[in-house]
């Protein structure tokens, strides 16, 4: 803790990836004096508008990486998908504090759940798969329903199939075995809710938790983030020293987010890692004294971290592409405490992440009703819920 060598303002932060979380990261960054480049093989990238520099390249391009290696004083990453051989480039040329060991985990479901179950904290019950006999022996023992993932490239819920009876096994595994990555089959997790928690850790070690996040997702893909989190105080705060768990003991530089299943017993069980600001967190930027990308910057540069208190009660809702032409519609009607934000992406595509709104209100449930109140969400399926 004594040697600490901060990367104060002024320096140049590289971003691997041009997409929003890197667009969020550079305009808190900038706030506090830093420089950006990205690099993306997208022209005027979200990020790129926002970085003073973007290197227009694929996240393959070895002599781009040199190159935004040399510009950059510390490098980052927005998205677990890096190329090993532009990683390996980076980490030789360049300070890239975060390092690869922890991207290597979380790109790997077998990996990932493999180094949670060994710190001792629950994740689903779960089998590698390599043939059809071994997915039915997997079955026999873990019982259905169950859910088969691909081991890699899968996200908001691609490559992943919820098997409910024996008669489906064979399709299943034809349909992702075409993925062509290894498989696993895990566990039902019959969960009441999903929750997530952020976790900041600099390199000298000083770690910071965000309160816990209640995340509701539609057709897999996050919807709201409400927080503080419906759930008794004791499992908040379970699931925070869970994240904290994690963070410390994987070594964690920069950030972390958890993902957990809270069962009707109070169990929790980590489903996913990212090691890097995530769409739960996103809340923050509004209602907590620093937001998670302020406290990306702060702890990839090694400054002390921010403070985490939630300062108002909060509903992140997510604009997707559907959702985007209805919100600008209805601008006027916005109530004065929802924070706009969109990310300047070119093209509005069905299900594509263009932006969120993050309401504040004296509580979640004044903020809920203000966002049904807007009739931009609504849909068949949550009538019925409800
Ligand atoms: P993932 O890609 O692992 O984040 O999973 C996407 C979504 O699928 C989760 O948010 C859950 O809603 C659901 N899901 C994934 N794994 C399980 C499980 N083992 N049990 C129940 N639901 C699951």
């Amino acid at each position: 803790m004594t040697n600490r060598t901060p990367i104060k303002p002024g320096a140049t932060i590289g971003i691997l990836g041009g997409g929003q979380l890197g667009r969020m990261i550079a305009l808190a960054g900038r706030a506090m004096g830093y420089r950006f480049v990205t690099m993306d093989p997208t022209e005027d990238a979200p990020c790129g508008q926002a970085a003073d520099r973007q290197i227009v390249a694929r996240y393959d391009d070895v002599d781009a990486a040199m190159q935004l290696a040399k510009i950059s004083d510390v490098i980052s990453y927005e998205f677990e998908n890096v190329d090993a051989r532009v990683a390996e480039v980076l980490e030789s040329q360049a300070y890239v504090p975060q390092g690869s060991r922890l991207l290597r985990i979380t790109q790997n479901r077998i990996r990932e759940k493999t180094a949670i179950a060994e710190l001792g904290i629950p994740v689903a019950p779960f089998r590698v798969i390599d043939s059809l006999d071994s997915l039915r022996a997997a079955i026999a023992d873990l019982g259905l329903p169950a859910v088969m993932k691909t081991a890699t490239g899968g996200y908001d819920g691609k490559g992943q199939w919820v098997l409910r009876s024996e008669a489906e096994l064979a399709e299943a595994y034809d349909t992702l075995f075409k993925a062509g990555t290894e498989l696993i089959v895990e566990q039902f997790v019959p969960f009441q809710l999903e929750l997530s928690v952020i976790a900041a850790r600099n390199p000298s070690g000083e770690l910071a938790v965000f309160p816990a996040a209640e995340n509701v997702h539609r057709e897999n893909i996050l919807h709201l983030s409400i927080v503080p989190a419906r759930v008794p105080d004791d499992i908040r705060q379970r699931a925070e020293a869970i994240a904290r768990t994690i963070a410390e003991r994987l070594d964690v530089v920069g950030l972390i987010a958890v993902e957990m299943f809270l069962t009707a017993n109070g169990e929790l069980y980590v489903n996913e890692l990212a090691p890097r600001p995530h769409n739960s967190g996103h809340y923050t930027m509004d209602a907590c004294v620093t937001s998670q990308f302020e406290q990306h910057v702060r702890a990839v540069c090694d400054l002390p971290l921010g403070s985490t208190e939630l300062l108002s009660p909060v509903v992140m809702v997510n604009i997707l592409g559907e959702h985007l032409q209805p919100v600008l519609d209805r601008i006027d009607q916005l109530p004065r405490t929802a924070k706009l934000h969109l990310y300047g992406k070119h093209e509005s595509k069905p299900k594509r992440k263009m932006g969120h709104i993050n309401v504040l209100a004296p509580s979640v449930e004044e903020a809920l009703a203000q966002i049904d109140r807007l009739e931009i969400w609504t849909n068949q399926a949550e009538v019925n819920h409800d």
